[in-house]
């Protein structure tokens, strides 16, 4: 089986990669063993942690990191890649927030965490000012998200001294089949029950609405406009499920990202993976590449675990296998492994210094990762694969948490790896 290019793996810089490929019009095949980061994450897209616009400070933050993967990219294409996103996005109805600086995400344990771009309906904290009271509510039952503890935490920030931050709990009989089973009892499970019913009918969705004006009367602040919700209305577009709601109870309603799994990610990770596949992508699920076969500096193509001998031959391949979490690095006892290519891995031989002593410390093993030269093409025995190129967290060179950078450089890097590809097939 033959393509133009070929993308291992299915997060966020992968889907980048394949959507600028296929946009570009190349045949281009994505082969993902599982499921990603997005399946855990916000659904936020973080660029850098930074007071004001993150991009003023990024020209700083390159010269002082200059093999940080934002340094191989470079500032307009950044700023390229995360427009396409957003572009790609709309395009499938998930619109996407950003302001001219990081806005404030709620965290579903009521903190504030800094971040570049969010899905529309997330509960945000941006420039505008906060109201006079907001009601944090969940579902009876519902074990991923405590309104008490999130309210305790938000009023414990300076935007929010004015603001009055009541609690409530919605009661829905049609959950109660969950409750026989708690550990089903999630945020996927209580989704399906919603896209099951489909929105407009004398339904789930109604009782929900009578619900929501009940708690609104009894919170003491009738008058309480601002609802967040825990994200578990629809595994698919929430957009349309929420207007509606809205308009039935005159409420502003948001979500706040649950406890893995996290419906906001995936709800992003499905939009790219339909748009890939509109764009004429070949999307392979439950494909984990075990390894390649190689002429010269170049690779001819993966095989994969349920291809029996079968290669994948491309002209072009980009590595986009997560990190640790997702098995695109794996540890060992005696080091750290990139294990499709045996690329070049950033690590340090003491074993004892990959990780602080703390919890909140730094800790080195979160910049372990693939080497890669400057056109992000992957290094094996000190030398680049001609044709195979890196992106996202397997890379060497960057912590997604110290600096706030996660889904910022897989995007930008799955790009730019795109952009090269596409370069040398002029
Ligand atoms: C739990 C968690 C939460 C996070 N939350 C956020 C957040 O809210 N905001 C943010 O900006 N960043 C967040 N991050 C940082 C995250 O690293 C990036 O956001 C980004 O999503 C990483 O994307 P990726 O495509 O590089 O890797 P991943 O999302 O890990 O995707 C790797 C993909 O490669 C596939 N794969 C692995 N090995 C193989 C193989 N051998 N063959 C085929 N496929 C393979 C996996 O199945 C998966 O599809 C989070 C990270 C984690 C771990």
């Amino acid at each position: 089986m033959k393509f133009d290019s070929i993308v291992i793996g299915g997060g966020m810089a992968g889907l980048s990669a394949a959507l600028r490929l296929a946009e570009a019009g190349q045949k281009t095949l994505l082969m993902a063993s599982g499921q990603s980061a997005l399946h855990f994450s916000s659904g936020s897209v973080d660029l850098l942690e930074s007071e004001g616009d993150p991009r003023t400070a990024l020209p700083a933050f390159m010269a002082a990191n200059p093999e940080h993967p934002y340094s191989k990219v470079g500032l307009a294409h950044i700023a390229a890649s995360l427009d396409d996103l957003q572009r790609h996005c709309a395009a499938q109805g998930l619109p996407l927030f950003r302001q001219e600086r990081n806005h404030q995400r709620l965290t579903p344990i009521g903190t504030l965490k800094a971040t570049w771009i969010s899905p529309d309906t997330c509960a945000c904290v941006t420039d505008a000012p906060a109201p006079d009271a907001i009601l944090l509510a969940t579902l009876e039952g519902f074990r991923d998200f405590h309104p008490e503890l999130a309210a305790a935490n938000l009023a414990t920030h300076a935007r929010f001294a004015h603001c009055r931050i009541l609690t409530g709990e919605i009661r829905l009989p049609q959950l109660a089949e969950f409750s026989r089973n708690p550990h089903e009892f999630r945020s996927a499970d209580i989704a399906r029950l919603f896209d099951k019913q489909g929105n407009g009918q004398h339904d789930l969705l109604t009782d929900l609405a009578r619900e929501i004006s009940r708690m609104v009367q009894e919170s003491g602040e009738p008058r309480c406009r601002h609802l967040v919700l825990p994200a578990c209305l629809s595994l698919g577009l929430v957009g349309p499920r929420l207007a509606e709601l809205e308009l039935r109870t005159g409420c502003i309603i948001k979500e706040v990202a649950t406890m893995p799994p996290s419906l906001i990610g995936m709800r992003m990770q499905e939009a790219l993976k339909r748009r890939f596949m509109a764009l004429g992508g070949t999307f392979l699920t439950s494909e984990r590449v075990l390894g390649a076969r190689y002429d010269g500096d170049r690779v001819i193509g993966v095989h994969s675990q349920n291809g029996d001998d079968q290669l994948f031959e491309a002209d072009n391949f980009v590595l986009a296998s997560g990190s640790f979490f997702s098995r695109g690095l794996e540890s060992r006892l005696r080091g750290i492994r990139e294990p499709i290519f045996n690329a070049d891995v950033l690590s340090l031989p003491e074993r004892d210094a990959w990780a602080g002593r703390r919890l909140f410390d730094h800790h080195p093993f979160m910049g372990f990762g693939v080497k890669t030269d400057d056109k992000l093409r992957v290094l094996r025995g000190g030398k680049p694969l001609a044709n195979l190129y890196g992106a996202g967290s397997v890379l060497a060179h960057y912590d997604p948490i110290k600096e706030g950078s996660g889904s910022g450089v897989a995007v930008a890097t799955g790009w730019q790896a795109a952009g090269h590809i596409l370069s040398s097939a002029q």
